[in-house]
């Protein structure tokens, strides 16, 4: 697939594919080669306010289109995802990095959860319930609630879009959708197809850009009621104040610091793969990556020895080669941040068993490579072992019991994917109550979410929001009450009823 080249991306507002009102533009680079794959417009607040526009317009028609016809377009969506599957996933390989195998998981995310939300169309259930009065009927129902501002992470270019625009379009918000300035292209074709499914002009609106100008100008946007964001810690704090004047809804999914804890008890053959594909399957740069891995006394040498030699079994390479098991990392910034993570590891007396370092020859120097990196002897304080490093990087700590282990396993500020390795039923259910995180697997890694669940985290992960199944619509509607009195007269709740013992 010849993708390499100069070729100008635009802007998508009101149907119509334009330029940044400035001209400026922005490149998307290939984090395995430093390849140039395109230039995109580096939108402002102009360019914001003329989607925005777009969005509002459109959405008074779009609140009226029946849900299970916008969830029909869904569908269209959904297929032409399954058609493009393949040239989605290597541009994903290409624009992001990730390995074909990931890439290809990727998409399919998105595909299972345009399914999902389409058939949302045809639910979307409210309640009914009985009055407390003759001939009056009541219900609730879910409203849409208008102009989502949706920006995304680049580590999931295809899935992240998707959880968020599917659901919201679906509810009847339309949207202004700010991508990663990482992977422009990717989100791109995500809207082009989406576009062809069929949506009515206005109803998605893509803005490229940086998240100082574009992002921070939908964030304060007057007319977008709703911001769904993910990404960084950092930056949703700063979004959320940003936003807090006008109190919109926020719905954040940020940081994580995922432990998998290992007991003496547990299949050490199991766990060792589900270690190594939470800590280095995408190079470890998923937000539910396990950086830490917490291992009871007896099993811990045994554990360290294995994980260390299938570490070193990995092969580093481009995504888009069947034979490679990691690939890249986003950019150089994240090589340096990762590199840095190794150095403060080593100087708070961690012992590094395996990689620290940024790989070099073969073709790697054009790209960001660095080597799987297992620390061992690491103590649960250790900024390695708080801090997300958000990099092929994971650390051993060795504790004496499970009590001991779930403690350390929620001694960090974040909460969104935790994990346990054991043969014993009653440590394994205490596990899922005492596990302080939005998500717990047990004889699984950290990853592997499905999208009919609820996604996301307690504590500094988010603000108490998930994405993903029916939690999703609570992001993107509001409840309205409906009181009907076919009476005839006026009655008045808690004053005209039955008083129980009257
Ligand atoms: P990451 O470390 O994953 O790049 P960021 O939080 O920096 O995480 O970025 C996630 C998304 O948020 C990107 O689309 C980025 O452009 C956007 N972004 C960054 N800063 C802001 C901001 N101040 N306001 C709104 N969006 C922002």
């Amino acid at each position: 697939m010849a993708l390499t080249g100069t070729k100008t991306f635009k802007n998508f507002i009101g149907g119509e594919w334009v330029d940044a009102g400035s001209g400026e533009t922005f490149e998307s680079v290939s984090p395995a080669t430093g390849d140039v794959l395109g230039q995109f417009p580096r939108s402002s607040a102009e360019d914001v306010d003329r989607a925005v526009a777009a969005a509002r317009a459109a959405w008074e028609e779009w609140r009226l289109v029946p849900a299970p016809e916008r969830g029909t377009i869904l569908y269209r969506f959904a297929n032409l995802l399954i058609e493009n599957k393949d040239d989605l996933t290597d541009l994903m390989t290409r624009e992001m990095g990730k390995v074909k195998a990931e890439a290809g998981g990727d998409v399919q995310e998105a595909i299972d959860m345009t399914l999902y939300m389409a058939g949302e169309g045809r639910r979307m259930f409210g309640q009914t319930t009985p009055s407390e009065l003759r001939d009056k009927f009541m219900m609730s129902v879910r409203m849409p609630i208008g102009v989502v501002g949706a920006i995304t992470p680049w580590n999931f270019p295809i899935a992240i879009p998707s959880w968020k625009l599917a659901p919201a379009l679906v509810c009847g918000n339309t949207i202004v959708f700010k991508p990663a300035e990482d992977t422009p292209l990717l989100a791109e074709r995500f809207v082009e197809l989406l576009q062809e499914a069929g949506l009515p002009n206005g109803v998605v609106n893509i803005v490229h850009g940086f998240g100082e100008d574009a992002g921070e100008a939908l964030v304060r946007h007057p007319d977008v009621p709703v911001i769904t964001f993910t990404g960084s810690r950092e930056t949703g704090v700063r979004v959320t104040h940003t936003a807090a004047d006008q109190l919109k809804i926020v719905h954040l999914e940020l940081g994580g610091k995922n432990g998998i804890i290992v007991l003496d008890d547990a299949d050490l053959d199991l766990a060792v793969e589900g270690i190594v594909w939470s800590a280095f399957g995408t190079s470890g740069q998923r937000c539910t990556a396990a950086s830490r891995v917490i291992v009871q006394d007896g099993a811990y040498e045994e554990l360290q020895s294995r994980l260390v030699a299938a570490a070193e079994r990995l092969r580093l390479g481009y995504g888009w080669d069947d034979d490679t098991d990691v690939g890249p990392v986003i950019n150089k910034a994240a090589l340096e941040k990762i590199h840095s993570y190794t150095e403060i590891g080593k100087d708070e007396g961690a012992k590094l068993l395996t990689g620290g370092e940024v790989a070099s020859g073969n073709g790697f120097d054009k790209g960001n490579f660095y080597r799987p990196t297992v620390f061992g002897d690491v103590d649960p304080q250790m900024r390695i072992a708080q801090e997300e490093i958000f990099g092929p990087t994971t650390a051993l700590i060795r504790v004496r019991d499970a009590d001991e282990a779930i403690r350390v396993s929620n001694g960090i500020k974040y909460g969104l994917s935790s994990s346990i390795y054991t043969r014993d039923v009653n440590k394994a259910f205490r596990a899922m109550r005492d596990l302080a995180a939005g998500i717990t697997y047990i004889n699984a890694g950290t990853i592997g979410a499905e999208v009919h669940l609820p996604f996301g985290g307690t504590k500094d992960t988010g603000n108490g929001h998930r994405e993903a199944g029916q939690a999703a619509l609570d992001v993107f509607t509001e409840w309205k009450s409906i009181y009907v009195d076919y009476s005839g007269k006026l009655q008045k709740a808690q004053i005209d009823n039955l008083k129980p013992g009257a």
